[in-house]
């Protein structure tokens, strides 16, 4: 049975994001609690693009591991509103500013779910392109999800000739046919930043700050950009076992073509003897 904008009401905000508002809804008849997110037909043209490529690629992704879609609702009015699974503790970020502590443990744990998404959205040929702990939520189970896919984008192109290609195909390189074979235009790399973005979120976890800041320290994005591009990476202290340093300096590399993939990452000692 499908659920109709009729059928849920609201109960809070969650949270604003860009142009749209998250809210805690609830099914009327049923009780049960999901998360809606709104964007108003007056706001930003830009926004309403990105809600719309959200919905299309939640459509295509079924993972336990990515945040389950509902349903979709247009109202007449122009509101585009996205109904997803409700995810009660909140995201990741959140957890991280309340104060809790991420053993080794609890990272493999987390680190073993966001990969398996990212896995997923690979191999349907979906790059999130904004991995960070604000965008993975949790529940009441530990489990994590990915979530927010307005900047994310769909890598498949296909091969038919009615594709709106603008351009001449006889002329075209190879990598702009098959970005996953001959990439190396950056589009190639597109699934590896990903991975970097991972690495960076869970010594973030590990470490209770972003881990190219001391805590509390606002970015000067300048300064930032500099040190991503010319430091090295940053690394996790001495204290940790060998299997968790070695895993981020898998997700750090910075030669991207370095860098392990999502499916070679869950073949990674540090996930291993995991159960979900
Ligand atoms: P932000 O810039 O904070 O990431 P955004 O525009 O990218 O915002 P989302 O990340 O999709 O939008 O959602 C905004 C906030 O709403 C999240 O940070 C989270 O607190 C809350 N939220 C979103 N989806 C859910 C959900 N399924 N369950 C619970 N809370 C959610
Ligand atoms: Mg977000």
């Amino acid at each position: 049975t499908t659920i109709t904008a009729a059928d849920i009401e609201k109960i809070q905000v969650l949270g604003h994001g860009n142009g749209g508002t998250v809210y805690k809804v609830r099914h009327k008849r049923t009780s049960a609690t999901y998360a809606l997110k709104v964007v108003h037909s007056d706001s930003d043209p830009l926004n309403r693009r990105q809600i719309l490529r959200e919905i299309s690629i939640l459509r295509r992704t079924d993972s336990p591991y990515v945040v389950n879609c509902l349903g979709v609702f247009e109202k007449s009015g122009g509101d585009i509103a996205i109904l997803m699974e409700y995810m009660d503790k909140g995201t990741l970020e959140s957890l991280i500013k309340s104060g809790a502590v991420f053993s080794e443990e609890i990272v493999a744990k987390i680190a073993y779910q966001v990969v398996e998404g990212l896995e997923h959205l690979h191999a349907h040929k979906i790059v999130h392109r904004d991995i960070k702990p604000s965008n993975l939520l949790v529940n009441g189970e530990m489990q994590v999800k990915i979530a927010d896919f307005g900047v994310s984008k769909i890598m498949c192109r296909t091969l038919d000739p009615c594709n709106s290609y603008v351009g001449t195909c006889a002329y075209m390189s190879p990598e702009r046919f098959d970005p996953d074979t001959y990439g190396n235009d950056g589009t190639y790399n597109a699934y590896a930043s990903d991975i970097w973005s991972l690495g960076l979120t869970l010594l973030e976890l590990y470490m209770g700050h972003f881990p190219y800041l001391p805590d509390g320290q606002r970015p000067d994005w300048a300064t930032l950009m500099c040190v991503i591009c010319f430091g090295e990476p940053p690394s996790l202290p001495d204290c940790v076992t060998k299997d968790f340093r070695s895993f981020i300096e898998c997700c750090l590399q910075k030669d991207s073509s370095k860098r392990w993939t999502a499916s070679q990452l869950l073949l990674h000692p540090f996930l291993q003897n995991i159960k979900g």
